[in-house]
Order: structure tokens, then sequence, then C-alpha cells
């Protein structure tokens, strides 16, 4: 087991090239495979329930970097606002805001990315680009000093359609540069952009991706 993690974690390295961020999804596998792969240097962790989370912190080194990568309720933030590295998945001016206040009472800045829903799945979460373009003039963003806005973040619709999966990513990059331009020029926090998962990081990197978040390609199909 141990061993087809650091395998998997090598192949997925093997194809990223320099400066893009690995966060590597450990939702549903034990903390013995996440120990494989910190054994292997990775330090970025992705986990989707803040109970799991909470769990797994626990029993893993304090210098891992967790990074929660699903919906997050409001009513959780208080659990992992003492330590979470960056909340990947912000959707609403109302977490941020919640996010902000938790992270005040440690006395800490947390990172956070903004969730675009450009994918054509109803469900997903996320800002649409107007949405997110009016998030940001309203401004209530900027009076919130312990969150910091690093980027943006999307999943592109589950598909085999290249095309349509090129065209997501591109679409969430132009709308990277629009936003890093009209309200981030001065700030050089906010650069990121994640995107990629298993089935499209290498696309998701040619469309400059700077952070993918792979799971099933490291530590195999998860069972639910
Ligand atoms: C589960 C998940 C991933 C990883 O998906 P894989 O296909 O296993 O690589 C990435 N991002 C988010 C938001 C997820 O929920």
């Amino acid at each position: 087991m141990a061993a087809d993690v650091a395998a998997g974690l090598r192949a997925v390295r093997a194809t990223l090239p320099e400066g893009v961020k690995l966060v590597a999804v450990s939702k549903f596998h034990p903390a013995e495979e996440i120990m494989a792969a910190y054994a292997e240097g990775q330090r970025a962790f992705g986990e989707s329930h803040v109970q799991e989370l909470d769990r797994k912190r626990g029993e893993l080194p304090e210098d891992i970097e967790w990074h929660f990568i699903g919906h997050l309720q409001t009513n959780k933030v208080k659990y992992i606002a003492p330590y979470i590295s960056m909340v990947d998945a912000v959707d609403s001016v109302k977490l941020l805001k919640e996010i902000d206040r938790q992270a005040a009472k440690w006395g800490r800045v947390v990172d956070v990315l903004l969730e675009l829903h450009i994918a054509e799945e109803a469900t997903k979460y996320g800002f649409t680009p107007d949405g997110c373009r009016e998030m940001l003039a309203a401004g209530e963003w900027r009076g919130l000093e312990h969150v910091r806005i690093c980027g943006l973040m999307m999943m592109a619709s589950n598909t085999d359609d290249e095309v349509q999966i090129r065209r997501e990513f591109n679409e969430a990059a132009a709308l990277f540069d629009e936003l890093k331009q009209r309200y981030f020029a001065s700030d050089d926090s906010f650069r990121e952009r994640s995107w990629g998962m298993s089935g499209d990081y290498q696309i998701a990197v040619q469309c400059r991706s700077t952070m993918v978040r792979v799971g099933t390609a490291i530590f195999g199909e998860r069972e639910y």
C-alpha cells in the first residue's frame, strides 16, 4: 500500500512542471497512506470533511499543511480555524466573513481561494464569474484582516470532452487576469490558479494552473 502511494506520488510529480504546487487529496484515505506520501516529502494535503480532517490531523505530523478543499459550512469553520493552511473553496461572502472572524480569535490570517462555478453541472458550489466580480466590486472583503485572498479555484465539468474542459480552464484563467489587474495588481499574494484533478490536471497545467489537487492518481480509488 505504502509502496503504491509512493509510486503514485512520484508518477504525478514527474508530470508536473516546476512551480506547480501539488495538493495531495487524501480524503477517505487512512493516516498510514498519508504518512507514506509524507515520507516522500509531500507536505500539502487536501481534505473535504471537517471531522475526518480533525481526526487525521491528530494522528499525523504537525508540519503538514492542510487544505480544506470541499464545501465548508459556516458553522464548522471554528473547528479548523486554529490550524487550517488554506480554505480552497470559499463560495460565499458569508463564509469568507466567518473564516475571518474565527481566524481573528486565534490571531491568524488564513489563506483562501475563491471558488468559481464555470462547469455545467448544476450541483456545484462556487461564484459564477459575474457573482465573483460583484463580490469583489462590493468591497466588503477589503475590511477582512484575517483572510488573505490568494487566487481562484475551480473544477471543470466531469466530461471526457477535452475541448470543453480546456474552455472552462481558460475561462477561469482569463477571469483571474481580469481580477488580478482590477483588484490585486499590487498584491503578490493573489497568484494561485487552482485547477486540475486526477483526470484533467495535465490539461489544467497547460491552461496555467499553479496548484493541482490530485487524489486518485496518488492514493488509488476512494472507498466511500
Ligand atoms: C476529491 C477532490 C479532488 C481530487 O479528485 P481526484 O479525482 O481523486 O484527483 C480535487 N478537488 C476537489 C475539490 C475534490 O473534492
